[in-house]
């Protein structure tokens, strides 16, 4: 098959399991981020396949051919690595067409691939600089060109925007994003920005203590996490959780929260975790809508186009939730606000933190 293949990856190192039985397939021309928290085995999974690490079991394969064994040069692939890796003492052009000087190709083909490359990702005019005569996007970008000029097998990214500001992070997404798209290359791409993965994959890898813990489509994740992890791990805000009972009344199992009660065919008696999403909850009390909160607002956040508004949730509990309202509406602290949320929106995690279908 064409594309990657880690098949039943181990990673050891000495006591620690780094990378736990990964199987993934990443098709050709698909854009897959490994995403997770610090230690999770990312940055491993993709070092292994870089060659830079030794598997100690398993097998990987690229475009159909095993490259457990060969080495990082033999595996036909390119990698920006979060430090650039650039050679200082080359120019812009130098650095972009080195891995082609290497391959032997003729002096005009050579500076045509550079230019053509470095016109790409709108670094031509800096073709006689050196690397510490850059901006650290513009060194990020002959990283991109370098890689996209040898016209790889798949491009390895490792957190290459973690060095640039916010803003310069904020373009440089939507530049790589569209560059793979554009090329249609293979990618691999480890971030533990939950923001670059949603934004720029076709699909997303979540993975903590070394395995994956959900794979889909950013949306799927999203919407459909499969636990208390992934739900908590995607979003910004994150999920409002709340702690609630599942009773059998009338042999049926009835959730109850507050004053509420709704009845969830099929679900399992016992303790539960709702969750919401902060933009699930629009302000107000509209008819028809199943679930309803109020409380006096203890912070505000204001981002402009939207505002983060926190509030103690009454009857008693010492739960917050937060919602996430429209901009314009101006609120204070230790205002009464009431919010509501579709039934559609509640998300229900059992004891275990598996998610429940409601
Ligand atoms: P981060 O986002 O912090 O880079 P990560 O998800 O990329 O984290 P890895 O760097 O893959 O995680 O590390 C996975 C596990 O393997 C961690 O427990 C780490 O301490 C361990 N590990 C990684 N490299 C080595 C090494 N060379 N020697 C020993 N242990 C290592």
């Amino acid at each position: 098959m064409s594309g990657i293949v880690f098949s039943n990856i181990t990673k050891r190192f000495g006591q620690t399991v780094a990378v736990e039985s990964l199987n993934l397939e990443i098709a050709e021309g698909e854009f897959v981020a490994l995403v997770g928290p610090s230690g999770c085995g990312k940055t491993t999974s993709l070092r292994m396949l870089a060659g830079l690490e030794d598997v100690s079991e398993g097998q990987i394969f690229v475009d159909g051919r095993d490259v457990t064994n060969l080495g990082p040069s033999e595996r036909d692939l390119a990698m920006v690595f979060q430090n650039y890796a650039l050679y200082p003492h080359m120019t812009v052009a130098g650095n972009i067409g080195f891995s082609l000087q290497l391959s032997g190709l003729g002096r005009d083909a050579l500076n045509d691939r550079v230019k053509n490359a470095a016109d790409l990702l709108g670094i031509g005019h800096l073709l006689d600089r050196r690397p510490k005569q850059l901006s650290g996007g513009q060194r990020q970008r002959v990283a991109v060109a370098r890689c996209i000029v040898r016209q790889p097998a798949a491009f390895l990214f490792d957190e290459p925007l973690s060095n640039l500001d916010a803003k310069l992070r904020g373009t440089a997404r939507v530049e790589i994003a569209k560059l793979q798209k554009n090329l249609g290359i293979t990618t691999l791409y480890v971030t533990h920005d939950q923001v670059e993965a949603m934004t720029m994959a076709d699909r997303v890898v979540l993975m903590e203590g070394g395995r994956i813990r959900q794979a889909g489509t950013p949306m799927d994740l999203y919407h459909h996490p499969k636990d208390l992890f992934v739900a908590t791990f995607l979003g910004m805000p994150p999920m409002n959780l709340l702690k609630a009972e599942v009773a059998n009344v009338s042999g049926a199992p009835v959730l109850r929260w507050g004053a509420m009660n709704l009845e969830l065919p099929g679900v399992a008696t016992g303790a539960v975790t709702l969750g919401l999403r902060p933009e699930r909850l629009v302000a107000g009390h509209v008819d028809g809508v199943a679930l309803a909160f109020s409380g006096h607002v203890s912070h505000v956040e204001r981002l402009g186009a939207e505002t983060l508004v926190e509030f103690r949730l009454e009857s008693g509990s010492a739960s917050a939730l937060t919602a996430r309202l429209p901009g314009t509406r101006t609120i204070q602290i230790g205002e009464h606000i009431s919010v509501s949320a579709p039934l559609d929106a509640l998300h229900v995690f059992d004891e275990t933190g598996a998610a429940v279908a409601t």
